[in-house]
């Protein structure tokens, strides 16, 4: 098994014209005494939106650890063409909602890679914190305890908190599940300016909108790769029916 970073900054040729951001063959993984993804074998394009499309259980958020470094292939080939960590940002409902977290200090967790959760944030993270919070629009909530914000408010918190990493690859599990449709535009608006901005977007996702509107898809089936391409086509009834 290997897993490989590219050391030095994505070349032009790198992030131009479909080259992949992330890589992988063979790939298999899963937790102990479980394998869970079966031999799969993908490029995740640079700059664009990929979504992880499936039926509970087969492997999305598995595939979404992976990719974040969080959970080791146990065979394949996994190489990141990115010179920064991946950012995730897990389902709302893993962050509790009782944690007594204001919005700005969840921010903030997010430049906690860079320093450390013991060191003090310099002024450079600050302003990254605050650039951050205004982008996503969640600069009046910066004193408001994380589990009071609707269900949008919340993931933008949350996306924030990934986007404050300045990481060139954002991996969302499942970020407009349950939200009402205003919320789920918002967020769907969010992600295409980020990929504008020279960011890729990998989500896992049960909303079938979001899913049509991403650049290319991923179809798990039961951990192993039942298509990938052009969401349209894969998102057929006649398809999902196969699965
Ligand atoms: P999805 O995101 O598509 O719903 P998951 O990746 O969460 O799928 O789960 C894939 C399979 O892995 C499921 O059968 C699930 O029960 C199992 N699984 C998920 N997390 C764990 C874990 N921590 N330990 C053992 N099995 C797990």
């Amino acid at each position: 098994m290997k897993i490989m970073f590219k050391k030095q900054g994505i070349s032009p040729a790198v992030t131009e014209g479909g080259t992949p951001r992330v890589h992988f063959t063979g790939l298999s993984a899963g937790y102990p005494g479980r394998t869970v993804l079966h031999q799969l074998h993908a490029d995740i394009p640079a700059l664009a939106i990929t979504a992880l499309v499936g039926p509970n259980g087969s492997g999305k958020s598995t595939l979404l650890g992976v990719l974040a470094g969080v959970i080791r292939p146990t065979s394949g080939e996994l190489r990141h063409l990115g010179n920064r960590p991946p950012a995730f940002v897990p389902q709302r409902g893993a962050v509790g909602d009782a944690l007594p977290l204001t919005v700005r200090q969840t921010v903030e967790m997010g430049r906690w890679g860079e320093r450390g959760p013991w060191r003090r944030l310099t002024r450079q993270d600050h302003t990254t914190v605050d650039r951050t919070m205004e982008r996503l629009g969640i600069t009046d909530l910066a004193t408001r305890q994380l589990g009071e914000l609707s269900g949008g408010q919340r993931q933008r918190a949350l996306i924030a908190q990934g986007l404050a990493q300045e990481s060139d690859l954002l991996l969302l599990d499942e970020p407009t599940t349950g939200l009402d449709p205003e919320a789920r535009d918002r967020i769907a608006s969010l992600l295409a300016e980020l990929v504008a901005d020279g960011v890729t977007v990998v989500q896992a996702t049960h909303d079938l909108e979001a899913a049509r509107s991403a650049d290319t898809c991923l179809l798990l089936s039961d951990g192993r790769l039942a298509g990938q391409g052009d969401p349209e086509q894969l998102l057929s009834s006649s398809t999902l029916s196969q699965i």
